[in-house]
Protein backbone atom coordinates (compact mmCIF):
# COMPACT_ATOMS: atom_id res chain seq x y z
CA UNK A 1 0.00 0.00 0.00
CA UNK A 2 1.37 3.49 -0.88
CA UNK A 3 1.89 6.07 1.55
CA UNK A 4 -1.13 8.51 1.74
CA UNK A 5 -0.14 12.34 3.06
CA UNK A 6 -2.46 13.64 5.76
CA UNK A 7 -5.80 14.61 4.68
CA UNK A 8 -5.64 18.12 6.29
CA UNK A 9 -2.21 19.16 5.15
CA UNK A 10 -3.88 22.35 3.67
CA UNK A 11 -4.94 23.34 6.80
CA UNK A 12 -0.94 23.99 8.04
CA UNK A 13 0.87 26.63 6.04
CA UNK A 14 -0.90 29.51 4.47
CA UNK A 15 0.58 29.86 0.53
CA UNK A 16 1.86 33.63 -0.44
CA UNK A 17 1.69 34.64 -3.98
CA UNK A 18 5.55 34.81 -5.57
CA UNK A 19 5.80 38.49 -6.65
CA UNK A 20 3.05 39.33 -9.63
CA UNK A 21 3.40 35.54 -10.27
CA UNK A 22 0.39 33.15 -10.09
CA UNK A 23 2.41 30.64 -8.60
CA UNK A 24 1.94 30.27 -4.72
CA UNK A 25 4.55 28.84 -2.72
CA UNK A 26 4.24 27.81 1.33
CA UNK A 27 5.12 30.52 3.88
CA UNK A 28 7.67 28.23 5.01
CA UNK A 29 10.14 25.73 2.17
CA UNK A 30 12.50 23.09 2.93
CA UNK A 31 15.45 22.96 1.40
CA UNK A 32 17.58 19.71 0.83
CA UNK A 33 21.28 21.41 0.81
CA UNK A 34 22.43 19.10 3.97
CA UNK A 35 20.83 16.02 5.33
CA UNK A 36 19.98 14.34 2.50
CA UNK A 37 23.23 13.68 0.86
CA UNK A 38 24.95 9.69 0.47
CA UNK A 39 25.70 9.34 4.16
CA UNK A 40 22.66 10.96 5.69
CA UNK A 41 20.40 8.52 6.58
CA UNK A 42 17.57 7.85 4.19
CA UNK A 43 14.67 6.52 6.47
CA UNK A 44 15.62 10.25 8.36
CA UNK A 45 15.39 12.01 5.48
CA UNK A 46 11.91 10.56 4.06
CA UNK A 47 10.51 11.29 7.42
CA UNK A 48 11.36 14.93 7.14
CA UNK A 49 10.08 15.49 4.12
CA UNK A 50 6.73 13.65 4.64
CA UNK A 51 6.41 15.42 7.58
CA UNK A 52 6.54 18.66 5.78
CA UNK A 53 4.21 17.51 2.89
CA UNK A 54 2.01 16.04 5.53
CA UNK A 55 1.73 19.89 6.62
CA UNK A 56 1.41 21.42 3.78
CA UNK A 57 5.07 22.21 2.66
CA UNK A 58 4.80 21.92 -1.15
CA UNK A 59 8.28 23.35 -1.91
CA UNK A 60 11.17 21.18 -1.96
CA UNK A 61 14.45 23.55 -2.34
CA UNK A 62 16.91 21.53 -4.26
CA UNK A 63 20.61 22.83 -6.60
CA UNK A 64 22.74 20.15 -8.73
CA UNK A 65 25.30 20.39 -6.45
CA UNK A 66 23.56 18.95 -3.08
CA UNK A 67 25.04 16.46 -1.12
CA UNK A 68 27.88 15.52 -0.47
CA UNK A 69 28.80 14.17 -2.93
CA UNK A 70 27.30 16.63 -5.40
CA UNK A 71 24.05 15.40 -7.05
CA UNK A 72 22.84 12.89 -3.93
CA UNK A 73 20.63 14.85 -2.79
CA UNK A 74 18.44 15.16 -6.31
CA UNK A 75 19.19 11.17 -6.61
CA UNK A 76 17.69 10.76 -2.81
CA UNK A 77 14.89 13.13 -3.39
CA UNK A 78 14.08 11.14 -6.96
CA UNK A 79 13.78 7.99 -4.65
CA UNK A 80 11.59 9.92 -2.19
CA UNK A 81 9.20 10.93 -5.42
CA UNK A 82 9.02 7.22 -6.24
CA UNK A 83 8.59 5.74 -2.57
CA UNK A 84 6.26 8.54 -1.68
CA UNK A 85 5.68 11.61 -3.41
CA UNK A 86 5.31 10.91 -7.36
CA UNK A 87 1.27 10.47 -7.06
CA UNK A 88 1.62 14.18 -5.64
CA UNK A 89 3.53 15.74 -7.97
CA UNK A 90 0.94 18.08 -9.08
CA UNK A 91 0.76 19.04 -5.69
CA UNK A 92 4.54 19.63 -5.44
CA UNK A 93 6.93 22.38 -6.21
CA UNK A 94 10.46 21.08 -7.19
CA UNK A 95 13.17 23.60 -7.34
CA UNK A 96 16.79 23.13 -8.50
CA UNK A 97 19.77 25.11 -9.71
CA UNK A 98 23.13 25.37 -11.43
CA UNK A 99 25.89 27.79 -11.12
CA UNK A 100 28.46 26.62 -9.00
CA UNK A 101 30.83 23.86 -9.76
CA UNK A 102 29.70 20.59 -10.87
CA UNK A 103 31.45 18.86 -13.28
CA UNK A 104 35.37 19.68 -14.34
CA UNK A 105 36.39 21.65 -17.22
CA UNK A 106 35.07 25.19 -18.94
CA UNK A 107 31.21 23.98 -19.19
CA UNK A 108 31.11 22.55 -15.67
CA UNK A 109 30.46 25.40 -13.53
CA UNK A 110 28.65 29.21 -13.77
CA UNK A 111 26.51 30.73 -16.09
CA UNK A 112 26.99 29.59 -19.94
CA UNK A 113 23.72 28.22 -21.86
CA UNK A 114 25.95 24.95 -21.85
CA UNK A 115 26.22 24.23 -18.21
CA UNK A 116 22.61 25.31 -17.96
CA UNK A 117 20.69 23.35 -20.67
CA UNK A 118 23.43 20.23 -19.63
CA UNK A 119 22.96 20.64 -15.78
CA UNK A 120 19.43 21.11 -15.81
CA UNK A 121 19.30 17.59 -17.75
CA UNK A 122 21.09 15.96 -15.89
CA UNK A 123 19.21 17.30 -12.53
CA UNK A 124 16.07 15.71 -14.52
CA UNK A 125 17.63 12.51 -14.94
CA UNK A 126 18.94 11.85 -11.14
CA UNK A 127 15.22 13.02 -9.77
CA UNK A 128 13.45 11.14 -12.42
CA UNK A 129 11.55 14.16 -13.72
CA UNK A 130 10.30 15.75 -17.13
CA UNK A 131 10.24 18.92 -15.68
CA UNK A 132 10.90 21.07 -12.69
CA UNK A 133 8.90 23.91 -11.50
CA UNK A 134 11.10 26.08 -10.83
CA UNK A 135 14.72 26.39 -12.38
CA UNK A 136 17.37 28.89 -10.78
CA UNK A 137 20.51 30.63 -12.16
CA UNK A 138 22.66 29.49 -8.73
CA UNK A 139 24.80 33.17 -8.93
CA UNK A 140 25.85 35.38 -11.22
CA UNK A 141 28.37 35.30 -13.52
CA UNK A 142 30.94 38.30 -14.50
CA UNK A 143 32.38 36.49 -17.41
CA UNK A 144 29.16 35.48 -19.17
CA UNK A 145 26.80 38.26 -20.40
CA UNK A 146 23.63 38.30 -18.58
CA UNK A 147 21.79 38.03 -22.32
CA UNK A 148 23.10 34.55 -22.83
CA UNK A 149 22.53 33.39 -18.97
CA UNK A 150 19.13 34.71 -19.46
CA UNK A 151 18.43 33.57 -22.68
CA UNK A 152 19.41 29.83 -21.51
CA UNK A 153 16.44 30.62 -18.16
CA UNK A 154 14.46 31.75 -21.20
CA UNK A 155 15.12 28.21 -23.34
CA UNK A 156 14.68 25.67 -20.29
CA UNK A 157 10.98 27.24 -19.46
CA UNK A 158 10.18 27.58 -23.45
CA UNK A 159 11.28 23.88 -23.79
CA UNK A 160 9.50 22.42 -21.09
CA UNK A 161 12.10 21.39 -18.77
CA UNK A 162 11.22 24.20 -15.96
CA UNK A 163 7.87 26.16 -15.54
CA UNK A 164 9.38 29.19 -14.20
CA UNK A 165 12.66 30.64 -14.06
CA UNK A 166 14.68 32.16 -10.80
CA UNK A 167 17.86 33.78 -9.84
CA UNK A 168 19.78 33.40 -6.56
CA UNK A 169 22.53 35.17 -4.51
CA UNK A 170 22.49 38.16 -7.43
CA UNK A 171 21.99 41.83 -5.29
CA UNK A 172 19.51 44.53 -6.13
CA UNK A 173 21.19 45.87 -9.13
CA UNK A 174 21.57 42.57 -10.53
CA UNK A 175 17.96 41.48 -10.13
CA UNK A 176 16.53 44.40 -11.73
CA UNK A 177 18.85 43.95 -14.81
CA UNK A 178 17.93 40.38 -14.89
CA UNK A 179 14.30 40.55 -14.55
CA UNK A 180 14.50 43.52 -16.88
CA UNK A 181 15.73 40.93 -19.94
CA UNK A 182 13.77 37.70 -18.66
CA UNK A 183 10.65 40.25 -19.30
CA UNK A 184 11.78 40.81 -22.73
CA UNK A 185 12.24 37.69 -23.40
CA UNK A 186 9.07 37.05 -22.48
CA UNK A 187 9.53 34.70 -19.39
CA UNK A 188 9.24 36.48 -16.15
CA UNK A 189 11.45 35.86 -13.29
CA UNK A 190 9.66 34.66 -10.42
CA UNK A 191 11.38 34.73 -7.09
CA UNK A 192 14.99 35.39 -6.02
CA UNK A 193 16.55 33.63 -3.72
CA UNK A 194 19.04 35.14 -1.22
CA UNK A 195 20.49 34.67 2.43
CA UNK A 196 18.07 36.59 4.79
CA UNK A 197 18.27 36.45 8.51
CA UNK A 198 18.45 38.90 11.67
CA UNK A 199 22.06 37.83 11.13
CA UNK A 200 22.59 38.55 7.69
CA UNK A 201 20.26 41.89 6.94
CA UNK A 202 22.15 43.36 3.37
CA UNK A 203 19.12 42.66 1.52
CA UNK A 204 17.08 45.36 3.33
CA UNK A 205 18.91 47.77 1.63
CA UNK A 206 18.62 46.83 -1.43
CA UNK A 207 17.40 43.57 -2.88
CA UNK A 208 14.09 44.05 -1.07
CA UNK A 209 13.03 46.60 -2.15
CA UNK A 210 14.12 45.96 -5.62
CA UNK A 211 11.70 42.34 -5.24
CA UNK A 212 9.13 44.52 -4.15
CA UNK A 213 9.23 47.27 -7.67
CA UNK A 214 9.91 44.06 -9.81
CA UNK A 215 7.35 41.81 -8.57
CA UNK A 216 9.28 39.05 -7.75
CA UNK A 217 9.08 36.81 -4.73
CA UNK A 218 11.90 36.81 -1.89
CA UNK A 219 12.53 33.10 -0.84
CA UNK A 220 14.95 33.61 2.16
CA UNK A 221 17.56 31.31 2.73
CA UNK A 222 19.35 30.36 6.44
CA UNK A 223 16.67 32.14 8.01
CA UNK A 224 18.03 30.52 11.01
CA UNK A 225 21.93 31.19 10.04
CA UNK A 226 22.50 27.24 9.91
CA UNK A 227 21.53 27.04 13.51
CA UNK A 228 22.78 29.45 14.93
CA UNK A 229 19.30 31.56 15.46
CA UNK A 230 18.00 28.26 17.28
CA UNK A 231 18.36 26.91 20.92
CA UNK A 232 21.02 24.79 19.43
CA UNK A 233 24.75 26.09 20.08
CA UNK A 234 22.91 27.78 23.38
CA UNK A 235 24.99 25.43 25.74
CA UNK A 236 27.91 24.02 23.42
CA UNK A 237 27.99 22.07 20.19
CA UNK A 238 25.86 18.97 20.60
CA UNK A 239 26.74 15.65 18.64
CA UNK A 240 24.27 15.28 15.94
CA UNK A 241 24.78 19.31 15.49
CA UNK A 242 25.60 20.90 11.50
CA UNK A 243 28.97 21.90 13.59
CA UNK A 244 29.58 18.88 14.22
CA UNK A 245 28.69 17.13 11.43
CA UNK A 246 31.81 19.20 9.98
CA UNK A 247 30.80 18.69 6.45
CA UNK A 248 29.45 22.29 5.14
CA UNK A 249 30.23 25.87 5.62
CA UNK A 250 29.51 26.31 9.51
CA UNK A 251 32.54 25.07 11.58
CA UNK A 252 33.36 24.86 15.28
CA UNK A 253 35.11 28.84 14.87
CA UNK A 254 31.64 30.73 13.78
CA UNK A 255 29.72 29.45 17.10
CA UNK A 256 31.94 32.57 19.10
CA UNK A 257 31.34 33.91 22.38
CA UNK A 258 29.80 36.54 20.79
CA UNK A 259 27.43 34.94 18.47
CA UNK A 260 25.83 32.70 21.40
CA UNK A 261 25.78 36.03 23.79
CA UNK A 262 23.55 37.50 20.59
CA UNK A 263 21.79 34.13 20.42
CA UNK A 264 20.90 34.13 24.10
CA UNK A 265 19.25 37.22 24.23
CA UNK A 266 17.24 36.94 21.56
CA UNK A 267 16.17 34.04 22.96
CA UNK A 268 14.99 35.41 25.49
CA UNK A 269 12.70 38.11 24.03
CA UNK A 270 11.51 34.89 22.06
CA UNK A 271 10.72 33.09 25.00
CA UNK A 272 8.95 36.08 26.62
CA UNK A 273 6.42 35.69 23.55
CA UNK A 274 5.56 32.30 24.56
CA UNK A 275 8.07 31.01 21.34
CA UNK A 276 11.44 29.09 20.39
CA UNK A 277 14.40 31.27 18.75
CA UNK A 278 13.46 29.29 16.17
CA UNK A 279 10.36 30.40 15.89
CA UNK A 280 11.14 34.13 16.38
CA UNK A 281 13.65 34.12 13.39
CA UNK A 282 11.09 32.40 11.35
CA UNK A 283 8.29 35.12 11.95
CA UNK A 284 11.10 37.79 11.79
CA UNK A 285 11.98 36.66 7.90
CA UNK A 286 8.42 36.86 7.33
CA UNK A 287 7.65 39.88 8.37
CA UNK A 288 8.70 41.61 5.51
CA UNK A 289 6.55 41.83 2.57
CA UNK A 290 9.26 40.79 -0.27
CA UNK A 291 9.29 37.68 1.37
CA UNK A 292 7.41 35.07 -0.11
CA UNK A 293 9.19 31.63 1.48
CA UNK A 294 11.46 31.22 4.45
CA UNK A 295 12.88 28.45 3.29
CA UNK A 296 14.54 26.37 6.10
CA UNK A 297 16.82 23.42 6.76
CA UNK A 298 16.04 20.54 8.65
CA UNK A 299 17.97 17.47 10.30
CA UNK A 300 14.71 16.04 12.09
CA UNK A 301 11.25 16.11 11.17
CA UNK A 302 10.44 18.07 14.96
CA UNK A 303 12.39 21.13 13.42
CA UNK A 304 10.21 21.08 10.35
CA UNK A 305 7.16 21.24 12.95
CA UNK A 306 8.69 24.00 14.51
CA UNK A 307 8.73 25.96 12.04
CA UNK A 308 4.98 25.65 10.83
CA UNK A 309 4.11 26.03 14.24
CA UNK A 310 5.66 29.44 13.85
CA UNK A 311 3.34 29.95 11.14
CA UNK A 312 0.27 30.04 13.21
CA UNK A 313 1.42 32.42 16.11
CA UNK A 314 1.04 35.93 15.74
CA UNK A 315 3.91 38.14 14.41
CA UNK A 316 6.36 39.94 15.99
CA UNK A 317 5.01 42.86 17.41
CA UNK A 318 5.92 46.42 17.67
CA UNK A 319 7.59 45.77 21.34
CA UNK A 320 8.86 42.77 20.20
CA UNK A 321 10.84 44.28 17.17
CA UNK A 322 12.15 47.09 18.94
CA UNK A 323 14.15 44.71 21.50
CA UNK A 324 15.33 42.71 18.67
CA UNK A 325 16.90 45.75 16.61
CA UNK A 326 18.12 46.70 19.82
CA UNK A 327 20.05 43.20 20.66
CA UNK A 328 20.96 43.36 16.68
CA UNK A 329 22.63 46.56 17.10
P1 LIG B 1 18.63 27.20 8.20
O1 LIG B 1 19.19 28.53 8.52
O2 LIG B 1 17.18 26.97 8.36
O3 LIG B 1 19.47 26.11 8.99
C1 LIG B 1 19.02 24.78 9.08
C2 LIG B 1 19.64 24.09 10.28
O4 LIG B 1 19.24 24.75 11.47
C3 LIG B 1 19.17 22.66 10.41
O5 LIG B 1 19.93 21.76 9.66
C4 LIG B 1 19.30 22.44 11.90
O6 LIG B 1 20.66 22.19 12.22
C5 LIG B 1 18.98 23.79 12.47
N1 LIG B 1 17.54 23.88 12.82
C6 LIG B 1 16.48 23.98 12.00
N2 LIG B 1 15.34 24.09 12.70
C7 LIG B 1 15.70 24.03 14.00
C8 LIG B 1 14.96 24.07 15.20
N3 LIG B 1 13.64 24.22 15.21
N4 LIG B 1 15.64 23.99 16.37
C9 LIG B 1 16.98 23.84 16.38
N5 LIG B 1 17.73 23.80 15.26
C10 LIG B 1 17.09 23.89 14.09
O7 LIG B 1 18.84 26.90 6.66
P2 LIG B 1 19.97 26.21 5.75
O8 LIG B 1 21.27 26.90 5.94
O9 LIG B 1 19.88 24.74 5.91
O10 LIG B 1 19.42 26.61 4.33
C11 LIG B 1 18.09 26.24 3.99
C12 LIG B 1 17.99 25.94 2.53
O11 LIG B 1 18.30 27.11 1.77
C13 LIG B 1 19.01 24.92 2.01
O12 LIG B 1 18.61 23.58 2.28
C14 LIG B 1 18.97 25.23 0.55
O13 LIG B 1 17.84 24.65 -0.03
C15 LIG B 1 18.86 26.75 0.54
N6 LIG B 1 20.17 27.41 0.37
C16 LIG B 1 20.38 28.09 -0.79
C17 LIG B 1 21.59 28.68 -1.04
C18 LIG B 1 21.78 29.42 -2.33
O14 LIG B 1 22.91 29.82 -2.64
N7 LIG B 1 20.75 29.63 -3.09
C19 LIG B 1 22.71 28.61 -0.09
C20 LIG B 1 22.35 27.93 1.15
C21 LIG B 1 21.11 27.37 1.36
P3 LIG B 1 21.18 20.76 12.69
O15 LIG B 1 21.48 20.06 11.41
O16 LIG B 1 22.39 21.10 13.48
O17 LIG B 1 20.08 20.10 13.45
Amino acid sequence: MSWQAAENRYEGVPYVRAGRSGLQLPAVALGLWHNFGLEADFERQREIVRTAFDHGITHFDLANNYGPPPGSAETNFGRLLDLDLRPYRDEIIVATKAGYTMWPGPYGDWGSRKYLVASLDQSLKRMGLDYVDVFYHHRPDPNTPLEETMAALDYIVRSGRALYAGISNYNGAQTRAAAAELRRLGTPCIVNQSKYSMLVRQPEADLLPALEEEGIGGVAFSPLAQGLLTDRYLGGVPADSRVAAGVGFLRPEHITEERVQLARALDMVAREGGRSLAQLAVQWVRRQPAITSVLIGASKPAQVLEAVRALEMPPLDGEELAAIETILG
